[in-house]
């Protein structure tokens, strides 16, 4: 089985900061780390690092040719990432003592993929493999209908919430991965309770409190573990490579959230994106 996953690839630039900026305020920020970020690239390198099968299926400008790179080198099968006359997508993202964020992005290539390269990318994928989506590239629509005509399963995290795409893609997946708020964004947009969208399984993220995962609309709680908390950037969507990497491997869903939660608690201890995934030996050795 493979998991095509058409996502956004950014540089990310992360400033340890004394506080959030305010409107109008200048601070200076205490550190600097620079790395392969960007929903779409961090869930290809958990999914990898998960060991888990994934094709990434995106688009860098001509100086982003150090993240493919990146990308090969953490076990993401590249073919699918074009180069395009855009600039590479980027995230200003800023960390209070709390480890509290926020993140100014820049789409640049991540808004260039084309229904060829989607189709290209396809062509080549089996019935039964995954397609899984963020909100950070263009085409979601086109590629989950592509993915349902040929015998592809369909997931997709709603992140960053888009209300406009989640509308459209809820019904074509079977698998959906949302925070609590996304949930509760969902809900609103549709007005329905996104457990009843009739979506096979949905997996709402609480934080330090962990996750519920609807099975055909019926909730389970499964708790997390501790974590001492130094950045939260990329915890989720550790958590959701992590999700589909055991899903790859055929673990049960209980199970591969079970692991993908102890993948994001160790996650949340560390400043960076993509770079500081866990890989699947550390995860069972840290043993939480
Ligand atoms: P997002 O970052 O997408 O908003 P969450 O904050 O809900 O997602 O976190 C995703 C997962 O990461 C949680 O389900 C949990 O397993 C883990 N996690 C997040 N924050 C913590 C924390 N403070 N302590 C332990 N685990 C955490």
């Amino acid at each position: 089985m493979t998991i095509f996953n058409l996502g956004s690839i950014n540089a990310d630039f992360t400033y340890q900061v004394p506080h959030l900026l305010r409107a109008g305020e200048t601070l200076a920020a205490s550190s600097l780390t620079r790395g392969l970020g960007g929903k779409g690239a961090n869930m290809s390198v958990a999914i990898a690092r998960g060991a888990g099968r994934v094709q990434h299926i995106g688009a860098v400008g001509e100086e982003g040719a150090w993240a493919t790179l990146r990308l090969l080198e953490y076990g993401v099968d590249t073919r699918h990432i074009a180069t395009v006359p855009e600039a590479t997508g980027h995230a200003i993202i800023s960390v209070d003592p709390a480890g509290e964020n926020n993140i100014l992005i820049f789409p640049g290539a991540n808004a260039c993929i084309s229904s060829e390269m989607l189709g290209r990318a396809l062509s080549a994928a089996h019935t039964g493999d995954w397609l899984i989506m963020q909100n950070e590239t263009n085409c979601l629509e086109e590629a989950a209908h592509m993915a349902r005509q040929l015998g592809l399963r369909v997931a997709y995290a709603a992140a960053p919430f888009v209300a406009e795409d989640a509308a459209k893609i809820a019904p074509l997946c079977e698998l959906m991965f949302l925070n609590q708020i996304e949930a509760q964004q969902l809900s609103e947009t549709l007005g329905i309770q996104f457990e009843k969208l009739g979506i096979k399984d949905i997996i709402v993220t609480l934080g330090a409190d962990g996750c519920d995962w609807y099975h055909n609309g019926t909730p389970t709680r499964i708790a997390g573990y501790p974590a001492k908390v130094i950045d939260t950037t990329g915890a989720g969507d550790t958590f959701t490579g992590y999700v589909m990497a055991g899903l790859d491997r055929g673990l049960p869903m209980a199970q591969a959230i079970d692991l993908a939660q102890q993948a994001a608690a160790l996650m949340v201890g560390r400043l960076g994106t993509a770079d500081v995934i866990p890989d699947l030996k550390e995860v069972t050795e840290a043993r939480l």
